[in-house]
């Protein structure tokens, strides 16, 4: 009587193991628009979409190995060439693409930005504009999930960054790990939310965590800037957005 007890103890905690792993995993929705002059710039629109899905798959190669219980699914990306982005850096463009209308006009589609955002349930949206476009190379609203992007930045840091922000991760010395000492990333890398203006030959294709090493070294600090921890606690909301 008592073994029999014992194994439906060891069933139910392995069930309830099976159950929480089934339900950590938690999947957020992407969509994107680029500019008419950015798929010039990449040579068509096809490759525009290559690039996106490589950045896709290095923000989801970074969130598997930090740790975030996090994935990112890609909805509809569609070309906007009605968009007039002259005079346009990517800050007041992203001003635009937040506003979903009026500037922005419609995509290949023929859909309003609102009636793609609908369509594809995209959590977070990301606009590609002009590679030569001035100021920031990419810039994000954590809340509402909007980013934007330079052309020829998708297989960049940049694009994970960005997303991180998305996702709620924050710049911090503990994510630039050039400060720190021995057994952290070394002294002229970075990680992803560390990475502003940096290629991957300086950047680790992490999000900080103190648990997980990257080429055998600690990939952040113990504090309130764990960018791994910070993404797991909020990726159930974020993934609630649309
Ligand atoms: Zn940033």
């Amino acid at each position: 009587m008592k073994i029999k007890l014992q194994l439906v103890a060891v069933t139910t905690l392995l069930f309830a193991q099976f159950a929480q792993d089934a339900a950590a995993q938690t999947r957020v929705r992407y969509g994107a628009g680029f500019t008419r002059t950015a798929a010039n710039q990449a040579g068509s629109q096809r490759n525009v979409r290559s690039a996106i899905n490589a950045g896709l798959g290095n923000t989801n190669s970074a969130l598997d190995g930090s740790r975030t219980n996090t994935r990112i699914d890609r909805g509809a990306l569609e070309v906007y060439g009605r968009y007039n982005e002259s005079g346009k850096n990517v800050g007041s463009a992203l001003g635009d693409w937040r506003r979903r209308r009026g500037n922005i006009g419609r995509n290949g589609r023929n859909e309003t930005q609102i009636q793609h955002e609908n369509r594809t349930r995209a959590d977070f949206m990301m606009l590609i504009i002009r590679r030569n476009a001035s100021g920031n190379n990419g810039e994000a609203t954590p809340d509402t999930g909007y980013s934007c992007i330079r052309g020829n930045r998708e297989r960049q840091p940049t694009f994970p960054h960005e997303l991180g922000h998305n996702l709620s991760a924050l710049h911090s010395h503990a994510n630039n790990m050039a400060r720190s000492s021995r057994n952290q990333l070394p002294r002229n890398m970075a990680t992803l939310v560390g990475s502003a203006g940096r290629g991957y030959r300086d950047v680790a294709n992490r999000y900080s965590n103190p648990n997980v090493r990257y080429r055998g070294a600690t990939t952040g600090r113990l504090g309130n800037r764990e960018n791994a921890l910070r993404i797991n606690r909020a990726r159930v909301s974020r993934s609630r957005i649309r």
